[in-house]
């Protein structure tokens, strides 16, 4: 079925979400309701230590369905009453997470499922369950939700208020099926174009993850963290840190950071999303600096419990206490393995499946091992986070309350979202946009595929059943059909993926065909790119597109019809070898359900494309760097003598590189102070005109560089940004906040510091000059 967006309504939504992007994102902060706490108080009193375990185990639904064993239930899916028995009689169990034989469900169904555990655990324990679930880009698992362009989209919009706006609306369709928990937004910078989850993080640059970490928590709790209120969920900032960077590029493998990086870059987001309120974070499965992150007392306990005074919970990932002791061999057994972890800093421990846990800790806790502190103090957290979502008053609720589920307004926030994120890489002598009556040849293997345009974390973990719960909307296929006319548009794929396989995996190719298809067209879209993963089954061994697409590009470039090039991909594939001979080039990333209008609109005109690159998109396999990298990492020019160390390497396209349709131009650059200390606030203001002739929308970006540092300097550091709208001739004056303190880094022995001598500011092309007059070194821990 072919579905539309009613436009008029996506005027209005677009006025006021560009409005709430201007306003910025409002800090909750942290901060204690000393009548909940003596509401906890009064619980614990009364409270066994297996209740008090059982607060801290979180297992997965399928381990309480009918039938099946506890990896899969029978369908239709059904709680087993004796299965509750065991978790919520036997063990207390106090959280629930997934949904069961990893299949989206209706709300119907979970509302249902959810009453039926409420209904037990306050018939055991008068303490509500806590349910968990991935609602990612949208309400992952639940028919009808509405989805947004993944993580790396939201990021290329540079637009808070659609982050924000996107987490509102999904915490919204989240309650509607009564759960009161995401874990999202994902903070994991996403530096390193192999990793199978970049697409989940906000990009390459620390800044923008925490402002995108802000708003999100702001738009899934509200803005009072002790009263969540009915329309919101509580946020889980993931994963705890450094989880985006393994050494090897596969997912879940050990990664190593410097101290002043983990600090400086890896940290950011958290401080922020914990700053903004967030009720909970998730830990990474990983292994930084050889420390397997579970048991990182320092990182769990002290920077974030003791540093920065988070009163919210500490989950770990899936089955990562058991990975202590299998994969990383840090324990002798489960026992050791659970005793590292909760004396870590551990609150909950996302078990899945191994019952044995309430068991062990509650034998740990007799023994000493773990002290009653270390449990109660968990306790605490699990309860608070209850008691702040109102589950105590209200522990399942009727789907009926809420009417807006996956309703038209949603769609349209979905839709403007997906428009502001694609980015357009190559517009060669201006060939976009299409002309109306445009004769169109659709190839590729992502052109017809709903799949694709959601990636992972879409109705499934890896999104294979999307085809079954997103007929409703259109393909890049259907949405050219529905703007061009389906007399105009032909589809041949040419390559095409194996959809019962891996991810990579692609059936015989079939490019002659789509060659022939070719004539009689003026234009070929091509969309290439991948098909969905997630996590360790989106590993990859070779980052260049895949032989076939970059044959089959090859061939269609040989008709000589121009190639549009559309990537549909969760990372940054190699395109070296096709980009000269594609007319124009655009970036989907993974823009959700609303991705076909989308391109369609922009390859029609009727959006103008405003996306911006959030990360670096490399050209060489040997060729992976950030834009903040190190002077040493790119230098232009020769060495004088008889050696040359120049260390040059070339990017297919910058991180924050996007075209428009219009021109924009910039000059008056100035700021309020040449010269400043720390705690000075500066302002960088510059003029931005729209010279073209259509209205268009521009990430206005702030750039500095410091120019001597007793530690190498990053050679650009985004610091703030702005996304305003123009009309062809207007001017506005933008002014973005800078605040002194955001110019320093951490040094060699993890200090905070602001170092005198000059620093770069750059906005558009315009450079300005500014001095600290003033070394400012910090003794705490966070600035
Ligand atoms: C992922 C997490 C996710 C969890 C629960 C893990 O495999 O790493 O991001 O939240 O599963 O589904």
């Amino acid at each position: 079925m072919i579905h539309t967006i009613k436009k008029n309504s996506c005027f209005i939504i677009l006025a006021s979400l560009l409005a709430a992007c201007s306003g910025g994102t409002k800090t909750v902060g942290t901060g204690l309701d000393a009548g909940i706490e003596r509401r906890i108080d009064s619980v614990m009193a009364q409270m066994t230590l297996e209740e008090k375990v059982g607060q801290m185990a979180q297992y997965t639904v399928d381990v309480i369905g009918k039938g099946g064993n506890a990896y899969f239930s029978d369908e239709p899916f059904e709680v087993d009453l004796a299965m509750l028995d065991t978790v919520i009689g036997k063990y207390k169990v106090g959280s629930i997470l997934n949904t069961a034989n990893n299949r989206a469900r209706t709300t119907e169904v979970w509302e249902k499922t959810i009453r039926t555990i409420q209904e037990r655990a306050l018939e055991e324990t008068g303490i509500p369950v806590i349910y968990g679930i991935d609602a990612i880009h949208g309400t992952t698992y639940t028919a009808g939700a509405t989805f947004f362009p993944q993580g790396v989209g939201m990021a290329a919009t540079f637009n808070t208020g659609l982050m924000k706006e996107g987490s509102r609306i999904t915490a919204y369709e989240t309650r509607a099926c009564n759960i009161p928990w995401t874990f999202a937004p994902t903070m994991d910078l996403g530096r390193d174009a192999r990793w199978s989850r970049q697409w989940e993080s906000y990009g390459e640059d620390a800044y923008l993850n925490a402002q995108m970490a802000a708003a999100s928590v702001a738009g899934f709790q509200g803005d009072d963290r002790n009263n969540v209120g009915p329309q919101h969920i509580a946020a889980c900032l993931k994963h705890y840190m450094g989880y985006g960077v393994p050494v090897s590029g596969k997912d879940r493998t050990p990664a190593v950071i410097s101290e002043s990086d983990l600090r400086e870059k890896f940290f950011e987001p958290f401080r922020a999303g914990i700053e903004a309120g967030t009720l909970s974070i998730m830990v990474n499965s990983g292994v930084i600096n050889n420390v397997s992150t579970h048991a990182d007392k320092r990182l769990l306990q002290g920077w974030v419990k003791d540093e920065l005074g988070f009163d919210g919970v500490v989950v770990t990932d899936w089955a990562d206490v058991q990975n202590l002791l299998s994969r990383d061999r840090i324990a002798e057994d489960y026992k050791e393995a659970v005793k590292i972890a909760i004396n870590a800093g551990i609150d909950m421990v996302m078990e899945p499946y191994n019952l044995a846990f309430c068991a062990t800790l509650v034998e740990l806790a007799e023994e000493g091992e773990v002290s009653m502190d270390r449990i109660d103090d968990a306790v605490r957290r699990v309860l608070r986070m209850k008691y702040r979502l109102g589950l105590f008053e209200h522990p399942y609720w009727s789907r009926a309350a809420y009417p807006d589920f996956g309703n038209p307004t949603h769609e349209v926030a979905a839709k403007s979202a997906a428009d502001e994120s694609i980015t357009l890489l190559k517009n060669e002598n201006n060939i976009l946009p299409l002309p109306q009556n445009a004769r169109i040849l659709v190839s590729g293997p992502n052109a017809n595929s709903m799949r694709t345009l959601n990636g992972g974390w879409s109705y499934s973990w890896q999104g294979e059943k999307v085809e079954e719960f997103a007929q409703e909307y259109n393909t890049i296929y259907e949405a050219l059909q529905n703007k061009f006319g389906a007399g105009n548009v032909r589809y041949e794929p040419g390559v095409t993926y194996k959809m019962d396989g891996q991810y990579y995996e692609e059936n015989a190719p079939e490019i002659e065909k789509a060659v022939r298809a070719a004539s009689g067209v003026d234009y070929i879209v091509l969309c290439v790119g991948e098909n969905s993963y997630c996590e360790t089954p989106g590993n990859l061994d070779q980052l260049t597109l895949s032989e076939n697409q970059i044959a089959l590009a090859k061939a269609l470039q040989n008709t000589g019809k121009p190639v549009i090039l559309v990537l549909n991909e969760g990372r940054p594939r190699i395109i070296r070898a096709i980009e000269p001979n594609s007319k124009a080039i655009v970036q989907l990333y993974l823009p959700g359900n609303f991705g076909g209008d989308a391109l369609a609109d922009i390859l029609a005109g009727d959006v103008n494309p405003s996306g911006k690159l959030p990360y670096t998109y490399p050209k060489f396999e040997q060729g992976l760097i950030t834009y903040d990298h190190k002077p040493s990492q790119n230098i232009e020019g020769k060495m004088d003598g008889a050696y040359d160390y120049g260390a040059q390497t070339s990017v297919q396209y910058p991180f924050g590189f996007g075209l428009s349709y219009t021109t924009f131009e910039y000059a008056n650059v100035s700021v309020d102070k040449k010269e400043f200390v720390s705690g000075d606030e500066l302002t960088v203001s510059v003029d931005v005109k729209n010279t073209g002739n259509a209205e268009g929308r521009e990430a206005v970006l702030l750039f500095s560089s410091d120019m001597v540092a007793s530690l190498t300097p990053d050679v650009r550091r985004l610091r703030a940004f702005e996304k305003i709208s123009l009309q062809p001739g207007e001017t506005k004056r933008v002014s973005l906040a800078l605040p002194a303190d955001e110019l320093a880094f951490v040094n060699a022995e993890g200090k905070w510091t602001l170092e005198e001598g000059d620093f770069m500011l750059q906005v558009g092309n315009l450079i300005d000059k500014i001095t600290c007059t003033k070394t400012k070194m910090w003794n705490t821990p966070n600035r």
